[in-house]
């Protein structure tokens, strides 16, 4: 059996730049089940949140993030999160990410409540890409071990506490025990549970169900962010069409070429994202369409072009010139806001395993995320859980409990097969998807447990990532349904008021 200090479970941003800092510190194993690029890390286009512009400050990071989480974000984590920003921005640098620059200092945009620019990008809207592949490069160049298109299939527990990981060889079908001092996962969101999605396909929520099968906390898995722009157009794969147009000054309007969201919230076009969702949805359904209009014709089209190229030419290569004709979009599934519970240093309420990045729920974002504060979750928490390995702490095998925790209810319902994932993601995105009602939910609930009843998990990569969806979907759903008001992204149109009651987390954990 293969023995290291560090198993670290994925291979975006949070895997890799775990393993950058923990390489120093021991052996390091990255276990990831495509190529080692494949990740939404590599999509994201807007940029990563810093509060290092002239008049910002960390206080200011710290309001806003706490808005938008809609009472329901850690202070104490949004603290560490703002505070550490600016070392962590100059560790990427370090490790050779190059900012976009203006005038010979870092050029900072504007996304949808954020009170100021405060977003940082590389090569215009290909942020994630250039984050990637340079962290990546280092990672081959530095004596991590990585072990690409290895599937985690299982956490090795002794005693309750973490040694080490179950994978599976992709190639070859054969399963293998890793152990290590440490386990990091870094296995990224669920998007994948959603008919319409800006994630890629390696978005299936593993690391969150393999930590509840653990026996892990999971949390605010009822939060669930839906962009409110993404591409509609006929043939075309899902493609993300960034918040930073509007924060250049794009206009939304409906198909009737109104602009219209100045009618549902002061902000306009760089309100909430949830509310510029369910704004899209009601002028779809008003007009009636399939999509609303972003129009950046007004904007200069050498700016456009210079700004977001990789947005400009993926449109075009698709016979849409955004300088000339407006983009067709709707929402679409995009952050997973709940997940492996952890505390302000990455661990999870398993001694030994820990969590970062999108896996992770950490408490930052709380019932909604402020746009671009994930990359930066990612270091902030990744570098923690590294500092946590090797200074443990006073108390370092008593992790956090919670008092009030559910386990999956056991519905009495008999096992139905689930031929195709895509009738999950229809099911998740008609029942549980930007507008929920407690009988949807309710139907949705009884159908992913039959499912669940009649499924094994299996050793291929499609067989596992269904049971897994499976598993993250029930728990989502479920979450949901107890959850009986509106609340940052979580909106259900039966319980349409926040209620002062429900300003507590929803937390799972099997029995
Ligand atoms: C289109 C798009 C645009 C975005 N834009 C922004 C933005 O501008 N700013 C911002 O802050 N955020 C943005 N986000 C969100 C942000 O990109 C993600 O939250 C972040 O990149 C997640 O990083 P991660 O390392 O946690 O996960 P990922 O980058 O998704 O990586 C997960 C890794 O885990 C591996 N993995 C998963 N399961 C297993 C398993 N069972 N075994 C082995 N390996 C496994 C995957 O193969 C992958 O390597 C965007 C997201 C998308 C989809």
């Amino acid at each position: 059996m293969a023995d290291y200090d560090y198993i670290v479970v994925g291979s975006g941003i949070a895997g890799l730049y775990a393993s950058l800092l923990a390489r120093e510190k021991g052996q390091v194993l990255i276990l990831t089940k495509g190529s080692i690029d494949e990740c939404n890390t590599r999509f994201a286009q807007g940029g990563i949140a810093a509060p290092i512009g002239p008049g910002d400050s960390p206080e200011l990071h710290f309001r806003d993030t706490m808005a938008a989480g809609a009472g329901l974000s850690d202070p104490q984590a949004v603290r560490v999160l703002v505070e550490e920003a600016s070392e962590r921005i100059r560790d990427l640098i370090r490790f050779g990410v190059t900012f976009d620059t203006q005038e010979g200092e870092v050029a900072l945009t504007r996304e949808a409540a954020h009170s100021l620019p405060r977003i940082l990008h590389a090569g215009g809207d290909a942020t994630g890409e250039h984050i990637e592949l340079t962290l990546s490069r280092l990672a081959r160049s530095s004596g991590v071990d990585i072990r690409e298109h290895f599937l985690a299939t299982g956490i090795l527990l002794a005693q309750g506490t973490a040694w080490g990981v179950r994978a599976v060889e992709l190639a070859s079908g054969r399963e293998e025990d890793f152990q290590g001092r440490f386990t990091i996962l870094a296995t990224g969101g669920a998007g994948q549970l959603f008919r319409y999605t800006t994630n890629t396909d390696v978005a299936t929520g593993d690391g969150i169900a393999l930590a509840y099968e653990a026996g892990a906390e999971v949390m605010d898995m009822e939060f669930f962010q839906f962009h409110p722009t993404a591409l509609r157009l006929p043939k075309a794969p899902p493609f993300l069409i960034s918040e930073a147009l509007r924060g250049e000054g794009g206009v939304l309007r409906n198909r009737r070429g109104e602009a219209f969201m100045k009618r549902y919230a002061p902000e306009g076009d760089l309100a909430p994202r949830d509310v510029v969702a369910r704004a899209i949805l009601a002028e779809m359904m008003a007009t009636p369409s399939d999509h609303v209009l972003l129009d950046v014709t007004h904007l200069s089209p050498g700016k456009i072009i210079a700004r977001f190229p990789r947005i400009y030419r993926f449109c075009l290569d698709h016979g849409l010139d955004i300088t000339r004709s407006p983009i067709p979009v709707a929402p679409a599934a995009h952050y997973t806001m709940g997940g492996v519970r952890t505390d302000t240093w990455g661990q999870t309420s398993i001694p030994g395993l820990f969590a970062a990045g999108e896996c992770a729920c950490t408490g930052i974002h709380g019932a909604n995320r402020l746009a671009s504060n994930s990359l930066l979750e990612t270091v902030v928490f990744a570098q923690r859980v590294i500092e946590r390995t090797v200074d443990p702490g006073p108390n370092p095998h008593a992790p956090f409990l919670s008092q009030e925790t559910h386990s999956l209810p056991d519905r009495a319902v008999h096992p139905q097969a689930l031929e195709e994932v895509s009738t999950l993601q229809g099911l998740l995105w008609e029942k549980a998807g930007i507008i929920r009602t407690g009988k949807g939910l309710e139907e949705a609930a009884i159908t992913l447990a039959a499912w669940q009843k009649a499924l094994v998990p299996g050793k291929t990569r499609p067989s596992r990532e269904k049971w897994n969806l499976v598993l993250v979907g029930r728990l989502l759903v479920e979450a949901a349904l107890l959850r009986e008001e509106s609340r940052g992204a979580h909106y259900r149109s039966d319980f349409p008021q926040p209620s002062s009651a429900w300003q507590r987390h929803v937390v799972f954990r099997k029995e």
